[in-house]
Formats: C-alpha cells, structure tokens, sequence
C-alpha cells in the first residue's frame, strides 16, 4: 500500500491504521506541510517504510503495490495560497504519477478530493451529485480547481484505462496531529484557547462548516480503499456549527478565559458546508461517530502535549 503525503495530518492516521490492519506502508511525503515527527513512531515497525520525495517529480516505488492513496497536497488555505504553483502541480502532476503507479501494478487507487469542489455551494447539504459554485480564477481556485482537475483526470484514467480508481471529498477534519500553525479553524482556536489569546473569528462567523473527528474519517477511506466503488463519495460529519458558535465551544471545553476577536473574512470564503452522506452510509455502511466534544477534547490533550514537549527541548 502506497499513501502519497504519509506524514500530513490525515495521510499520517491512515499509515497508522492500515498497519494496524496487516498492510505494508509506502509512505511518501516531500515534508513540506507533512511532518517527520508524525511517522517517526512508525518508523522501524515491519511493514512501515517512508520515502521522502514530492510526487510532483515522479512516484517510483520498487516492489508490489495493491493500492494507493493518493493525498499528497497542502490542504490549509494559508498553505495553499503560500504555494500557488505547487499545489496545481501536485493535483496535476503528482496525480498523474500516482494514478501510472497504481495502473502499471494494477493496483486500486484512491483519490482524496475534497468538499471545496462545491466551492461557495447554493445547494445545502451537498450532494455527490452537485456540480459546484466555483471561482476559477480566484484565490482558492488553486486548490479548488487543481481537485476538480484532478477529479477529472482520475475519472478519465479509469474510463479510458481501466485504472480502478475511487474519489472521496473530504470535509473538513480536525484531530491530533494538525500542525499548531495549520491555519485551519480547529487547531487555531485550540492553540489560542490553550494560550489564552483571543480567538480570531474571520468575518461575522455566520459561515457554517460541518467537523470530523480524523478517526471516523479514516475509516471511510479505509472502507473507500477496500471496495471497487469509483464514487465520488461524501466522507465527512453531518453536525454543522457556526464559526463562531464553534469559538464558544472551544472557549467552554477547554476552560479558557480567552475572548474572541473578529478579524477580514478571506477572499471567496465559502458561507456553508454541510455534506449528505446518505451514498456513504448505503455504499460503505460508513457513519461518523466521534461527538464534537469528545474530538475537541483528544485534540486539545494533542496540542497540550505537544507544546509541553516543546517547551522540554527549548
Ligand atoms: N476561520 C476563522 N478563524 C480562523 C480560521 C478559520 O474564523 O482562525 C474560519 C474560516 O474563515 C472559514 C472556517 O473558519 O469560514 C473554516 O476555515 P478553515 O481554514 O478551517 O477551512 P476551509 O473550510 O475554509 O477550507
């Protein structure tokens, strides 16, 4: 088995899970967004190996392959729009070197796209069936429109070649192992909640989005790797919060005496997000079932830790 972007935030929970499962892991990863420190428990256990290289440049990896899962890409808006022209190249190029893995071994390959191919959606909650309301010359489009691209690509290998290719859209994800600056909404209000800085809410914080604990979105993608369905399926959480409903929250659970603070809402931010899972739940039989309180909880004892542990080297 083969994860491009092994050492990111999700890529890093799957490799733990597939070897927990009995599978060999190729983990690949250029360490750009991933981290080291992610696999570096998984290193030396049988079965796990890590690759460092950009899948942008070529995907060689000697020996059998029976499936790969292909997430290599920075997924946190500032990361993203830090790297315009890397990210289009890894949703083309590294999509194309991974979709020529998978084919030439015959192997199953699997896609992680994303919700942000609804783009700023009209329709609510969104259906696979949703065509989307994207800006293709905005900002986000690198990443919006690089995961559309590389939908279509993927769909065209498996019409044209064969290749046994699945896509799942990624809602939006929390849990250990996002990076501390990230950017993305859950680990920055648990970062400042545990420092006691303001939480920065951008905008009124009327947009919704709907959170997934990373466990519960893993084993969608395991169940999505381990079938032959080509998809697009829905993997996310249901429960849909305001942005800044989700500040309280965060403000309550932890404990903190921070207050929030509202800062420019950014360019095409998408006002809602809410997925339906109904072809999930009939395809895999999948169903999150982490409670926000209970995901929020094991994510702030991550960056409790991980900070303490820092703090210890400095
Ligand atoms: N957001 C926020 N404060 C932050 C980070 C994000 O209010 O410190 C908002 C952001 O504007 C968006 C939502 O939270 O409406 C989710 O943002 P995130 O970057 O996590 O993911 P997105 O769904 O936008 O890719």
């Amino acid at each position: 088995m083969v994860v491009t972007g092994g050492a990111g935030f999700i890529g890093s929970h799957l490799c733990e899970r597939l070897l927990h499962g009995d599978d060999a892991v190729v983990c690949v990863d250029d360490l750009t967004t991933g981290r080291h420190e992610n696999v570096a428990h998984l290193l030396g256990r049988p079965g796990f190996e890590f690759l460092h290289g950009d899948v942008s440049d070529g995907l060689d990896v000697p020996g059998p392959v029976h499936a790969v899962a292909h997430l290599a890409c920075p997924a946190s808006p500032p990361h993203y729009l830090s790297r315009p022209l890397e990210t289009l190249q890894v949703c083309s190029e590294g999509t194309r070197h991974a979709l020529a893995l998978a084919h030439g071994h015959g192997a199953r390959f699997l896609l992680t796209s994303t919700s942000e191919v609804y783009g700023d959606p009209e329709e609510h909650p969104q259906q696979e069936r949703y065509w989307g309301h994207v800006n293709p010359v905005g900002l986000r489009a690198v990443y919006d429109e690089g995961k559309r691209y590389a939908e279509a690509l993927a769909m065209a290998w498996r019409r044209a070649k064969g290749t046994r290719v699945g896509i799942v859209r990624v809602f939006n994800t929390y849990g250990p192992r996002l990076r501390p600056d990230d950017g993305r909404v859950v680990s920055n209000f648990l970062v400042q909640a545990l420092s006691g800085q303001p939480l920065t809410v951008y905008g009124d914080g009327s947009q919704t989005r709907s959170l997934c604990y990373v466990d519960d979105l893993v084993d969608g993608i395991v169940r999505m790797l381990d079938s032959e369905h080509g998809g697009p399926v829905n993997l996310g959480n249901p429960d849909e919060y305001r942005v800044l409903d989700l500040a309280r929250l965060v403000i309550e659970h932890t404990g903190s005496s921070s207050t929030v603070e509202h800062r420019p809402l950014p360019e095409d931010d998408p006002t809602r997000r809410r997925p339906d899972i109904t072809l999930a739940g009939q395809l895999l039989g999948w169903v999150p079932t982490t409670p926000l309180a209970e995901g929020l909880r094991r994510t702030a004892d991550y960056f409790r830790q991980s900070s303490g542990s820092r703090e210890d080297q400095d």
